[in-house]
């Protein structure tokens, strides 16, 4: 006989797998096109998919929906580069307005950002992370393969501008970049009042990855320490969630994902629907569920989409095995899926 969770909890209810992690955190990638080739992310020659194929707001919207009814209450939209698509303000107003939904973030590489930022605002979008690795030119064009620091800074000021508070600047640490380019951020983000986020870089990208090339958390820290300025583990510090978060001891904070050196897949809430339809449980996900046919349909059965929902959950494996010989890396690189 299987074991018999609850589906409900005191506060509503809770989408469950089988080691009792709640599931409220759902990642939405909008397109799997984007404007730059990050060499961590993804190939230079990649053939996108057809528009087509991509889910429709209303198609994304009822996802939505149905989600928040089992207990999903934040959704983050991405990509790809999600400022790409076409009239994303009107799909987070849409996201906004789904009953249950309290949160709704977008990630962005802040090159479409400063034309966007007033309407996405204006939408009832509060959270924002733009991904930024250096505010050096040259080392921007050898991460991105494209140009375009100036244009990721003017959008993060006009984000600033629009109303965006926090505003998170989120920099995958690759070791012989961001010891040259963690403290200058690091500085840049204190300057305008920007929270600082170091990830880890993950074998997820199109390249084949190296541990040696990962730049860990902890000498991040210590290097933040010694250049910027000393700090505390930050009021609500959980060393278990995906951020750890400090506080300078003069004013503003950082934090570190260390999804390598200190994996947090025992607390991980998330689940992610890529642009064309497909459920995944997990980042490093082998398998995936094909939810378009439930949406593109002239028959939608929401009831049976919940069922696929929750089976999802339920077949979450327990962690991502990056620290074991175990790993397999998936077939889809970072871009496909949804960061
Ligand atoms: N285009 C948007 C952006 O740049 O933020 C959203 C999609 S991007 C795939 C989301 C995040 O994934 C970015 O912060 C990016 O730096 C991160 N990312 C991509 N490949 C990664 C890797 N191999 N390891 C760690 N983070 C990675």
């Amino acid at each position: 006989m299987g074991i018999r969770l609850p589906l409900t909890g005191d506060a509503g209810p809770v989408l469950r797998d089988t080691f009792g992690r709640a599931h409220n955190n759902l990642r939405v990638s909008v397109t799997d096109r984007c404007n730059l080739r990050c060499t961590y992310c993804m190939p230079e020659d990649v053939t996108f998919r057809d528009r087509s194929e991509l889910l429709t707001f209303e198609e994304i919207t009822r996802f939505v929906r149905v989600a928040a009814g089992l207990g999903v209450d934040k959704v983050r939209l991405t990509g790809g580069e999600p400022l790409l698509r076409r009239g994303v303000p009107e799909l987070v107003r849409m996201v906004v307005a789904v009953p249950g939904i309290r949160d709704v973030g977008l990630t962005t590489n802040g090159l479409l950002l400063a034309r966007q930022a007033r309407d996405l605002y204006a939408a009832g979008l509060r959270r924002l992370n733009v991904s930024l690795d250096t505010l050096d030119p040259g080392r921007f064009r050898e991460l991105t393969r494209r140009d375009g620091v100036e244009q990721v800074v003017e959008g993060l000021l006009a984000a600033k501008q629009a109303g965006f508070d926090p505003i998170k600047v989120n920099a995958v640490a690759v070791r012989g970049f961001a010891e040259h380019d963690a403290v200058p951020l690091a500085r840049f983000c204190r300057q305008h009042g920007f929270e600082m986020r170091f990830i880890e870089y993950m074998p997820i990208g199109a390249e084949p990855w190296e541990r040696a090339k990962m730049f860990p958390a902890h000498e991040l820290l210590e290097l933040l320490e010694r250049e910027v300025a000393p700090l505390v583990p930050a009021a609500d510090y959980d060393p278990s969630a995906p951020a750890m978060d400090f506080d300078y001891a003069d004013g503003g904070r950082v934090g570190v994902i260390a999804s390598v050196s200190r994996p947090f897949c025992k607390r991980c809430n998330r689940l992610r629907l890529t642009a064309e339809g497909k459920l995944r449980n997990c980042l490093f996900a082998l398998d995936e569920a094909d939810v378009k046919p439930l949406l593109r349909t002239a028959a939608p059965d929401d009831a049976k989409l919940a069922e696929v929902i929750r089976a999802t959950v339920w077949a979450k494996w327990a962690g991502h095995q990056i620290n074991s010989a175990k790993f397999v890396k998936p077939g889809r690189t970072m871009h496909a899926i949804g960061g």
